[in-house]
């Protein structure tokens, strides 16, 4: 048996999820949709079509795993589980993509992630008890150290222990979902207290394994907290015009979307972006193994941005970070990405 029968069986083909989905919006194609992908598995699970079948291995790497389809699925379909079950069997050994490989077998040693601070400095501090622990995650650590040092600024009382790993997202949505458990509960022993994190996909991820009141996401964390940021954030004399951009598995996953917003129009004017909710294209390793496709996901979300006028565009994830920071310098943009951390620390100074 490859996927749990309740979940497959659960959809029952209504087509609700069809305009959500961004790579149906893309192809108008059925295969491209979750309700054609889910006919897809059932003819995996009941061998009416082999695993090396051109269309399942096609549309089990073209699928963002972004869950834009869970929330408006009247039956409940939990799309995001069935897409790890179905990768679990589809991208086994060579079957892999080779950066995907290559990115799990990185992460998956703590020494390696650790050596990353010593090039770049992100937030560190000594364990101090049980109560609220930063998550460092993989990517922030490596391309973004500045944002777990706002994140540091914003809550002094916070503790950032060096010695963690990675929370294993990266392998259960690259087809090893019991790896990526095993990593996440190691995790949880690592972090005392509750594990915040700046990283949407890695809040997701991690309360999916070691629940829901033991994790929080970082603008979740403030605003419960009740944290407020002081100030303003000003460009030119006036107060700044600043959009948000989702993170999928923060929005789509946690239901987390109320407090970015808040956050923001507490220091700066907040301007929503009509398409704020749908994915960027980054979708973890998405943008590194299916850059076409990526950048045509990303290309309606940067005509959005200059259309409404705004400075800056905030995210709550470093990968989405990479894809919009990269998409608007190609384009020429002046909007520039910054994460939800660094403009508050902005509206500090
Ligand atoms: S909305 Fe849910 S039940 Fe309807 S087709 Fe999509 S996945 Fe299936
Ligand atoms: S996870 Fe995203 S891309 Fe994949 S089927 Fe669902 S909505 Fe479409």
């Amino acid at each position: 048996m490859i996927f749990d029968d309740d979940l497959l069986e659960r959809c029952i083909s209504c087509g609700f999820c069809l305009p959500a989905c961004p790579t149906y919006s893309l192809t108008a194609d059925e295969s491209s949709s979750p309700r054609g992908r889910i006919t897809l598995m059932r003819a995996l699970e009941t061998g009416q079509l082999e695993p090396d079948d051109p269309t399942l291995v096609e549309q089990s790497s073209f699928c963002l795993g972004c869950r834009a389809c869970e929330p408006v699925c009247p039956a409940g379909v939990q799309y995001g589980d069935l897409l790890e079950q179905w990768r679990d069997h589809q991208w086994q050994g060579r079957n892999r993509p080779v950066l995907a490989r290559l990115l799990m077998a990185v992460v998956a040693r703590p020494w390696l992630l650790r050596l990353q601070g010593l090039v770049r400095r992100h937030a560190r501090t000594k364990v101090r008890g049980r109560t609220y622990s930063l998550m460092l995650g993989c990517v922030e650590r490596g391309l973004y150290p500045r944002v777990s040092r706002a994140a540091l600024r914003l809550a002094p009382g916070m503790q950032a222990p060096r010695a963690q790993g990675c929370c294993g997202a990266l392998h259960a949505h690259n087809g090893s979902s019991v790896q990526g458990a095993e990593m996440a509960e190691a995790l949880g022993k690592r972090l005392p207290g509750t594990i915040v994190t700046t990283a949407g996909g890695c809040a997701a991820h991690l309360s999916a394994h070691l629940g829901r009141d033991r994790v929080k996401e970082f603008s979740e964390w403030l605003v419960e907290m009740g944290a407020w940021p002081q100030g303003e954030v000003r460009v030119d004399g006036r107060r700044a015009r600043v959009a948000l951009q989702d993170s999928c598995h923060l929005r789509n996953g946690m239901g987390v979307t109320r407090q970015p917003r808040e956050l923001i129009k507490a220091v700066a004017e907040y301007v929503e972006l009509p398409g704020a909710g749908g994915c960027c294209g980054a979708a973890g390793t998405y943008s590194l193994l299916r850059g076409a496709d990526s950048r045509k996901v990303l290309a309606p979300k940067l005509a959005e941005i200059e259309a409404a006028r705004v400075d800056f565009v905030v995210v709550v994830n470093p990968g989405c970070l990479r894809q919009l920071e990269q998409g608007l310098r190609r384009s020429g943009s002046r909007v520039k990405a910054v994460h939800l951390a660094e403009l508050l620390t902005w509206a500090e100074e």
